[in-house]
């Protein structure tokens, strides 16, 4: 085979043949066409959904977004494939940043007829994000404490709605994130890292469809999609190590094409098998849930969940619905 007609057979569409290509796709060594493009990143939200028993038509299905690339695209792609899907916004109160978050959202969810939930955290927390940020301890992270509060709050709403609860997590986040924990051999977490949390004593099915989709598959899609998305990047982030291990894997991304899909789809597999863990490591982990004495919420400390310890700390009683 010539140079020549490499160059031309590399520039065909490898699903339809057309001419018309607008992605090569590095890791996959994959060309394609927009239409075909849309149909590949479809194929991999489903596959990450059958592969780990996600849900099922039958299922109500929640989305958490934040008016970012990620979670719309979720959101748009189960709206697309049929499923019950309804979505859920926290406006967390980051000057400058989650007004403009909200206006996107909505302005999506109407477009597309899509029910959204908006859950204002100054009303249910006594306080916006932007100022629990500034009362936090030297050292204390606001996107570790933003999670705890976004995680009890649509596990508070799923509980209610009965339904699945999907979030905008993808495999650089999944990468990410394992590449931490083995860092730092953080057994406990390795145990329990999942793209689905079952639902037991309080905590509602927690799934992340785009676990085999990056997050420049994910910005492609909404640009071929027409999706208008929140690009900001949000003040409070600053100093997050999550950033710090997402810019290494995609530095080894860069030198070894595919190697994130393989490091993370590796690590279910072999999980999935048995080869990683112990009974003994699962059993260790297995802690005895009780419910917080305030809110009923479950924990695994004694006497408060960490959002009403937080309450407390931040001298809020937090009381109120927080929901619209
Ligand atoms: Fe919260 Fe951190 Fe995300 Fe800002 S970047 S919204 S503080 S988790
Ligand atoms: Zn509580």
């Amino acid at each position: 085979m010539g140079g020549k007609s490499y160059l031309i057979r590399k520039r065909r569409c490898r699903i339809c043949g057309s001419r018309d290509v607008e992605v090569f796709l590095r890791s996959y060594n994959l060309t394609l066409c927009r239409k075909d493009f849309i149909s590949f990143f479809k194929k991999r939200v489903e596959e990450g959904i059958r592969f780990f028993r996600m849900f099922s038509r039958d299922d109500k299905v929640v989305v958490g977004i934040s008016g970012g690339k990620d979670s719309l695209a979720v959101l748009d792609v189960l709206h697309e494939l049929g499923y019950d899907v309804e979505a859920v916004f926290i406006d967390l109160g980051i000057h400058n940043v989650s007004e403009k978050a909200r206006e996107v959202v909505e302005k999506f969810c109407e477009e597309r007829g899509i029910i959204l939930t908006l859950i204002e955290l100054e009303r249910g927390f006594g306080l916006r994000m932007d100022e629990i940020a500034k009362r936090l301890n030297r050292g204390e992270s606001a996107c570790s404490i933003c999670g705890v509060i976004k995680r009890y709050y649509l596990n508070k709403f799923c509980i209610e709605k009965d339904a699945v609860l999907v979030t905008g997590h993808t495999l650089w986040d999944e990468a990410a994130v394992l590449l931490g924990n083995l860092v730092q051999w953080k057994i406990e977490y390795l145990v329990r890292q999942d793209a689905v949390l079952p639902k037991e004593e309080g905590f509602v099915r927690k799934v992340k469809p785009l676990i085999f989709v990056g997050e420049k598959e994910t910005a492609v899609y909404c640009y071929f999609r027409g999706i208008d998305v929140f690009e900001e990047v949000c003040p409070l982030s600053k100093g997050a190590t999550s950033r710090v291990y997402k810019r290494n894997i995609l530095s080894l991304e860069r030198e070894f094409p595919g190697m994130i899909i393989r490091f993370v789809k590796g690590f279910y597999k072999n999980k999935k098998r048995g080869m990683i863990f112990g009974r003994e490591a699962i059993d260790n982990v297995a802690k005895e849930v009780s419910l917080c004495q305030r809110c009923g919420y479950p924990t695994i400390a004694a006497g408060l969940c960490k959002v009403c310890r937080l309450k407390e700390r931040l001298g809020r009683d937090g009381k109120g619905s927080c929901c619209e």
